[in-house]
């Protein structure tokens, strides 16, 4: 297996295709939950998430750089990192040193106002992680607002709001996007369109496999 570094606009259905890749034995990485969880007793760290607006590199690095230490030789899957091709290319600084492997880098593409309508009817397990819809069948609870897995009550992140996901969508377009010229010139980028969530899992299972 190899690892996988994915890279998508907010709410391309990441956090989704990770937990099924878990399944396989990947281990998912999200620099958006790391973040999330050190926030809850990090206030000044808390208000900045809540803005929408990218989070330090230093912090970012600290945190996963010490996850990925722990990993030792297990597989796994980047969610949400890296941000900016500054990141890229210090995590391939960090690669070198840790002498991993960078895997592949899968791109999920979606619409934009596919992503807004997903965005704002999106509701999260705060214990699992995995994510739900208040209206895509496939994705609704058995149970309304109720984890199929863990039975915790489903909760709406702060930062899924219309105003919030605009400065998302825009600080990804800005700073995130560059990616796909930086991973295309490596020749390990593979792009999928997600607009049909069904399809995804499959289609990513032939590019690792
Ligand atoms: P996500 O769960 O991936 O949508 O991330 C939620 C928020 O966490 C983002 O809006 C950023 O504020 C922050 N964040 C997550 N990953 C990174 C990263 N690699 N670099 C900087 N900020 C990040």
């Amino acid at each position: 297996m190899k690892n996988i570094i994915l890279v998508a606009p907010p709410a391309a259905g990441k956090g989704t295709l990770s937990k099924q890749l878990e399944k396989l034995g990947y281990i998912s990485l999200s620099t958006g939950d790391m973040l999330r969880e050190k926030a809850k007793t990090d206030l000044v760290l808390d208000e900045m998430m809540k803005k929408g607006t990218l989070i330090s590199d230093d912090i970012v690095f600290k945190i996963l750089e010490d996850k990925l230490i722990s990993l030792n030789d297990k597989n796994y899957i980047l969610d949400g990192f890296p941000r900016t091709v500054n990141q890229a290319i210090m995590y391939d600084k960090l690669l070198e040193r840790l002498n991993k492997d960078i895997g592949v880098v899968i791109y999920l593409d979606v619409d934009k106002e596919t992503l807004l309508k997903r965005t704002i009817t999106r509701r999260v397990c705060p214990t699992c992680k995995r994510s739900y819809s208040t209206t895509t069948k496939a994705l609704k609870p058995k149970v309304d607002d109720v984890c199929d897995f863990c039975n915790t009550s489903l909760i709406q992140r702060l930062d899924d709001t219309e105003e919030t996901f605009e400065i998302r969508y825009d600080e990804y377009m800005n700073k995130t996007y560059p990616l796909i010229n930086y991973y295309e010139n490596k020749s390990i980028l593979y792009k999928i369109d997600t607009t049909d969530s069904n399809e995804t899992y499959k289609k990513v299972l032939k590019i690792i496999q």
